[in-house]
């Protein structure tokens, strides 16, 4: 071994889920005498095998449960501006056949061999979301590669969400090239939409339901639809521009909301497309009270479960947002639930929007289940990383 990275060694057996292909290491399984302690957040090391073989280059932070995240299984191979071009250009090259137009995730993590960042493309602009602190550290190095291979105007550094706490970082936004000037436009399947990087969510957009968008909106002619999380219009103004009659905008932002009545009005569905800016159970109970129906009702909620103490709270959360958006459903119309939850299994979650539907005394069938756009793939050691359930049901 030829290079001069900390070495930082495995317990006994700790190397057992690795050697399956795993890209982890959890605390427990290393030996983490006070040289690695000591190391700092983030610091990529040469791991070693217990049994003095190297195992591969990895991000690792001494305070994280997910204490080392393989890079590579080349323990040699120098982790510098090459390397992380080489991951973005594969990354790239896949985006371009899968989406083609340049708004996609560009990079989803251990997927696509870059652990723990997630980058998101607007066109010209990249959001760079560091949710673990190899990739913090390697941020400048990134953008570097970043710049090499699209050129882009603006680059932003963005994250706030639980995964950087849990590895100690704290919440960051700057634009570290050019400048944000407003909200960016964007498009999905030829429609047009709006995102506000400097202010929105996350980083902005959630390309993740981009298919199931255009898969609800095959629903949505003629229909008067209602789309509940709305956000900034994802499925109102996509729908609105798949004929849909009339399409009712909830979501407690207003300044989403605003975004989805422009990105309405880009897309020349400015009179179909109207919001309330609401909490969406509170708007529910209400409609139920005015006997309000829709051909198409859509709800894609934030993660209701938020950690694994949340799971039984969180499975009544979504049994109660089936129920009361099953009994707004007209006779033969349609709904879409997603759930965006890690720790809620597909299984688990298609459960309980069975009890939802039947406990506001309807029928059905599940049309379609689905998940993430596949600009959001999943390591094939964590199938967990698949957070994005989503059913389309008939409701009779
Ligand atoms: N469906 C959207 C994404 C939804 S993200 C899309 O296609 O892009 C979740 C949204 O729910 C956010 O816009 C947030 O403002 C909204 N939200 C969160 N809690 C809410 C509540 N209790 N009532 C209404 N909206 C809520």
């Amino acid at each position: 071994m030829s290079n001069d990275r900390p070495r930082v060694k495995l317990q006994p057996g700790g190397d057992k889920r690795a050697m399956l292909g795993h890209p982890w290491i959890f605390s427990n399984e290393l030996a983490m005498d006070a040289a690695a302690k000591a190391l700092p957040p983030g610091e990529i090391v040469t791991l070693i095998r217990p049994d003095g073989r190297p195992l591969g280059a990895a991000f690792f932070n001494p305070h994280s449960l997910i204490a080392a995240r393989l890079l590579t299984r080349d323990a040699d191979r120098a982790i510098d501006e090459s390397f992380l071009h080489k991951r973005l250009q594969r990354a790239l090259k896949l985006r371009e056949r899968l989406v083609g137009a340049p708004f996609y995730r560009l990079v989803h993590a251990e997927a696509d061999g870059i652990p723990g960042c997630v980058i998101d493309r607007f066109g010209d602009v990249i959001v760079v979301e560091p949710n673990a602190a190899g990739a913090d550290r390697l941020v400048e190095m990134l953008t570097g590669a970043l710049d090499r291979l699209l050129k882009p105007r603006a680059i932003v550094i963005s994250g706030d969400g639980t995964a950087r706490s849990l590895e100690g970082l704290a919440p960051v936004q700057r634009v570290v090239k050019g400048a944000l000037d407003g909200a960016i436009e964007l498009q999905e399947h030829g429609t047009r939409f709006l995102a506000d990087l400097a202010e929105g969510q996350k980083t902005g957009w959630f390309y993740d339901q981009r298919d199931n968008r255009l898969l609800a909106s095959r629903f949505a002619k003629d229909a008067d639809v209602l789309d509940l999380y709305s956000y900034s219009g994802g499925f109102g103004v996509q729908a609105a521009r798949h004929g849909a009659k009339s399409v009712l905008s909830v979501d407690r932002s207003e300044p989403a909301l605003s975004l989805a009545r422009r990105a309405a009005a880009l897309n020349e569905v400015g009179d179909t497309l109207t919001t309330e800016s609401a909490e969406a159970f509170d708007f529910l109970e209400q409609a139920g009270v005015a006997h309000r129906t829709f051909d198409l009702v859509l709800a894609d909620p934030p993660a209701f479960v938020k950690s694994k103490k949340d799971f039984h709270q969180g499975g009544r959360a979504y049994r109660k947002l089936a129920r009361l958006c099953a009994a707004r459903v007209r006779t033969g119309g349609f709904l879409f639930l997603a759930s965006c939850s890690h720790h809620m299994p597909a299984e688990e979650f298609r459960t309980q929007v069975a009890r939802g539907l039947h406990e506001a005394g309807r029928s059905g069938r599940i049309l379609h289940a689905t998940g993430a756009a596949p600009d959001h793939p999943v390591h094939p050691m964590l199938p967990e990383s698949a957070y994005l359930k989503a059913l389309l049901l008939q409701v009779d």
